[in-house]
């Protein structure tokens, strides 16, 4: 079943055409700088790749450029549905969801806790509906997976009011992401989909980690929004909230000003004072530059002890799973992480992890006690597998 899967994001929207029970993709893309001068459409069909000035096309121009494409490639007539990825479905979503004119409306309540996500998200789902008025729409929640969390573990120790009247809770992200690496884990390591006590570890350039127990996540770094938790690639993750407030008078900033720069200038970028990539990092590293191997250190360590945090939601752990960006390429990195993790009883395979552990499932480390494992993330099929599911069946992702 041919599903279209749609990520609309501030300034740029994401396509694909994935048949949901193969995973094979007829098409990708992405619209970029949507909004400016320099927007573009890239996309990749039959192998090939393609590229087009969009000049100031908003995000309904560039979804009519692509439906243009999907014309092209014969792809529309196949197609089942469409899903989206929305950022924040709060505590209103616990899965995946036909969007109705209920769920479109709580999507749209949920704009304060994702006031940079939501609207653009809910805009592609207006522009798709106009475009596709007789697929089915469904939504796919970065949010939901988490619903599952304990409430120790999402509850922040502050007035309880705040939970109760502002929404003030953790609700975590990259769900969909946690959700299908860690299917994947049970798949290759052989584990008991019904006893299983995984932490995954998705290291892009936002980074977050889950306890995952017997397919249910039971802790996230992400809180509020996704600025809690791990050092990111210009994220602090977490500090010590008194530090706005301290850098408010120190710099006569707002406080706007100071919670911009934990978003945008913080993390890898902040303390290297070079870059927010990892492989700009290594590189600067290697060669002596004092700072960017004070930022990998830090991240490795920040990841590391998050990891041991989870496992004490979990009781116990049967593996460690790495994806994203970081997650997936870089060796030293993880090799870093696993062997800070030693206490645990993980022991690194330093020949599996310099070759992200091809050739053996993906597992990076040697056998006995835990095992960690390196598998690529895929959030689009993920989006592709529910929405198949919803429209063949009602069937919802489970949380
Ligand atoms: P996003 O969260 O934006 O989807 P990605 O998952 O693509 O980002 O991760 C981007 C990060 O992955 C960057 O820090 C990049 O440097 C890092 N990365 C990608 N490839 C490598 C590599 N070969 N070695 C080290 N880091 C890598």
């Amino acid at each position: 079943m041919n599903v279209l899967v749609l990520n609309c994001g501030s300034s740029s929207a994401k396509f694909a055409v994935i048949d949901a029970s193969t995973g094979a993709e007829a098409i990708t893309g992405i619209a970029q700088r949507l909004g400016t001068a320099h927007a573009t459409l890239d996309w990749k069909h039959d192998g090939k790749k393609h590229s087009r000035d969009l000049h100031h096309a908003d995000h309904a121009v560039a979804l009519r450029e692509m439906v243009e494409l999907l014309r092209d490639a014969r792809l529309v007539e196949g197609l089942a549905g469409v899903g989206h990825r929305v950022v924040h479905g709060g505590a209103k979503f616990s899965g995946s969801m036909p969007i109705t004119e209920e769920v479109e409306a709580k999507i749209r309540e949920c704009i304060p806790l994702g006031p940079l996500h939501n609207p653009p998200n809910l805009e592609g789902i207006t522009i798709s509906r106009e475009l596709f008025p007789h697929l089915p729409q469904v939504a796919v929640f970065d949010t939901a997976f988490h619903q599952t969390m304990p409430s120790r573990a999402y509850l922040y120790a502050v007035p309880y009011e705040w939970f109760e009247k502002h929404e003030v809770r953790r609700y975590g992200f990259h769900g969909t992401s946690h959700r299908y690496v860690s299917g994947v884990a049970v798949e290759r390591l052989h584990l008991d989909p019904a006893n299983h006590a995984l932490v995954t570890c998705h290291l892009g350039n936002g980074c977050s980690l889950a306890a995952v127990e017997n397919g249910r996540s039971m802790d996230t770094t992400m809180g509020l929004t996704p600025l809690d938790g791990v050092v990111m690639g210009t994220r602090s993750g977490s500090i010590d909230p008194s530090i706005v407030s301290h850098m408010k008078k120190a710099l006569h900033r707002s406080a706007e000003d100071v919670m911009d720069a934990l978003n945008r200038k913080s993390g890898l970028l902040g303390i290297s004072g070079l870059s927010n990539d990892m492989r700009t990092l290594q590189e600067a590293a290697d060669a002596g530059h004092e700072r960017a191997a004070l930022a990998i250190d830090k991240f490795c360590h920040s990841v590391a002890k998050a990891a041991a945090g989870m496992v004490v939601s979990l009781g116990r752990l049967d593996a460690l799973v790495f994806t994203g960006g970081i997650g997936e390429n870089a060796v030293q990195v993880r090799g870093r992480i696993v062997e800070l993790l030693g206490f645990l009883g993980l022991r690194l395979d330093p020949a599996a992890n310099a070759v992200h552990g091809r050739g053996q499932d993906g597992r990076i480390t040697l056998p006995g006690g835990p095992q960690a494992i390196v598998t690529p993330t895929n959030e689009e099929l993920m989006i592709a597998i529910d929405t198949a599911a919803i429209i063949a069946g009602g069937a919802r992702s489970a949380a």
